[in-house]
């Protein structure tokens, strides 16, 4: 299987990240219309401190919320997609399926479709949200 045509854009995106899981997530439109990318990181958001106050993790902002948050209002993420990967340290891509309460959030904001690495090789999966 090919690769994702965003998925050099997420991996670089997850390089960003300073944590010890680096996830980068774009959001898209269309085959590959980008209306933002984020990747996880330990700030704080008032959003996501309240979805995760129970887990352990519990201060950092998930790659696929930090994408959410960089979309500008007059983008319209109803009908979108979001595709989220995960940069092990040797480079290659590992498994990025969107937690339980990201997929809550990518739902209720109208993203119908969530794509990820499934950490065998260039491999992505797709889901229906
Ligand atoms: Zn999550």
């Amino acid at each position: 299987m090919d690769k994702h045509p965003l998925h050099n854009l997420a991996m670089s995106e997850a390089l960003k990240s300073s944590c010890e899981f680096r996830l980068g997530a774009v959001v898209f439109k269309g085959r590959k219309h980008i209306l933002a990318v984020g990747h996880n990181h330990r700030r704080t958001h008032p959003l996501a401190k309240c979805i995760r106050e129970d887990e352990s993790e519990a201060n950092t902002t998930h790659a696929e919320l930090d994408a959410l948050i960089g979309c500008r209002w007059y983008d319209s993420v109803q009908g979108a997609s979001i595709f989220v990967a995960r940069l092990r340290a040797d480079g290659s891509a590992g498994t990025a399926r969107p937690c339980d309460q990201c997929q809550n959030i990518l739902r209720e904001t109208g993203i119908k479709r969530m794509y990820y690495t499934t950490g065998n090789g260039d491999e992505f999966a797709m889901e229906k949200l």
